[in-house]
């Protein structure tokens, strides 16, 4: 019956995982990831949530089916964590939300509503982008283009191309973004950038799709929602995936959420519902648990200021590990031009090491990166951060 069927490839960045857990090596490291891990290469649990998780654990209970949208509590919370408290005062008529499994859920159900009442409308995505991206669109059956983004001569962000591509596209185009940490290359778009931007989705009557995974690896939990903010303010109607996989190390509970900002409050009421119709044919409800948990840290005021700090802590060991592994580089090659390393923002970098670059880098060295040259900076540590610099710097120069 199933001969017919092709062997799917695998993600990629899950099978470097695999070779890097099968790797003898004890000096190994491991920059290929998409988790943060801590100071001793571990993925933490965050004290935030150690403190709620075996309160609630103990005081569990029946675990009935949650409302299709999820807990209305962690709704709530997560659209004012997102969008700040005064703009959620002000637009929360108009705000809607469904607790969803992770970010990826997220993508999926505002993807298959999309496909329902945009069928004619087209997706494009950075160039280049979380590669589940163009997975998850294609498999609601978009077709996928893509928007200049990456600069690979100066490691940062092609901007005048970026917003020539968004200038030529159809209206209603469904346009992916990344608020803040672009994953893979860490390159952001400024302010005055987003500014920009926001001028041409509004002129050019396009539907923006933000996906907002690591708010808070940049500058702040507030600072990072920047974009999402300042779209609100200009009146665009918008959807926004949250996840809570990286910022609460939660990875395995699949919290996240989707929103959606729409024009009036009558118009938030059948979003919300299509979000629930596209809910109820993929999975029904989502999980109790992992939403109790950040709820419960959200909604007490100690508890989140001790979650803010905690993000804090993850955002400034990876600037830290960034400015050791620039010193370390420049100290071994002075002539490289890695600056770029500094000014790229949250968990990864495209370092510019090219496939070739990575593979010495594996087989001579014991460090694991993407093909494509992207690493995950909480890879990085005091313990590893100068040998990775060495090689890095010999790689590269050679
Ligand atoms: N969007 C981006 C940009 C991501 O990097 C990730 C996680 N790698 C996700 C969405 C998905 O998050 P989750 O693991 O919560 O599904």
């Amino acid at each position: 019956m199933f001969s017919h069927l092709p062997l799917y490839a695998g993600d990629p960045i899950l099978s470097l995982q695999q070779a890097y857990l099968a790797e003898p090596r004890a000096d190994k490291v491991n920059l290929g990831i998409g988790a943060y891990q801590d100071e001793n290469g571990a993925i933490p649990t965050l004290r935030s949530v150690a403190a709620v998780r075996p309160v609630l654990a103990a005081d569990l209970g029946p675990t009935p089916y949650q409302p299709i949208a999820g807990s209305k509590q962690y709704r709530d919370l997560v659209t004012e964590l997102v969008l700040g408290s005064d703009r959620y005062r002000k637009v929360g008529e108009r705000t809607v939300a469904i607790q969803s499994l992770g970010g990826s859920g997220a993508l999926r159900v505002g993807c298959d509503l999309l496909k329902r009442y945009f069928p004619d409308s087209q997706v494009f995505i950075s160039a280049p982008s979380w590669p589940n991206h163009q997975a998850i669109f294609e498999a609601a059956g978009f077709k996928v283009g893509s928007y200049r983004y990456f600069d690979a001569t100066t490691n940062g962000v092609d901007f005048d191309g970026m917003l020539a591509d968004l200038q030529a596209m159809p209206a209603r185009s469904i346009v992916i973004l990344h608020p803040a940490c672009h994953n893979p290359t860490g390159a952001d778009l400024t302010r005055d950038q987003w500014d920009a931007v926001i001028k041409v989705i509004a002129g050019r009557n396009l539907l923006p799709f933000l996906d907002m995974a690591y708010q808070g690896f940049a500058e702040g939990i507030d600072e990072d929602g920047y974009a999402v903010h300042a779209m609100v303010d200009a009146g665009i109607s918008l959807l926004l995936s949250v996840s809570f996989s990286k910022t609460f190390s939660l990875y395995g509970e699949r919290c996240g959420a989707l929103v959606g900002v729409s024009a009036d409050a009558d118009e938030a009421k059948r979003l919300l519902s299509q979000m629930e119709m596209s809910i109820r044919a993929n999975y029904s409800s989502p999980p109790t648990f992992g939403g109790k948990i950040i709820a419960r840290v959200l909604a007490d005021a100690a508890l989140r200021q001790d979650w803010m700090d905690e993000v804090g802590e993850m955002r400034t060991r990876m600037l830290r590990m960034r400015d050791r592994l620039h010193a370390g580089m420049k100290a071994r090659a002075p002539s490289l031009n890695v600056d770029y390393l500094l000014s790229q923002r949250g968990m990864f970098s495209y370092t510019g090491l090219s496939a070739a670059q990575v593979e010495r880098l594996r087989v001579e060295h014991g460090i694991y990166a993407v093909n494509s040259g992207r690493i995950c900076v909480s890879g990085l540590r005091d313990d590893n951060v100068d040998r990775v610099a060495a090689a890095f710097a010999e790689v590269m120069h050679d």
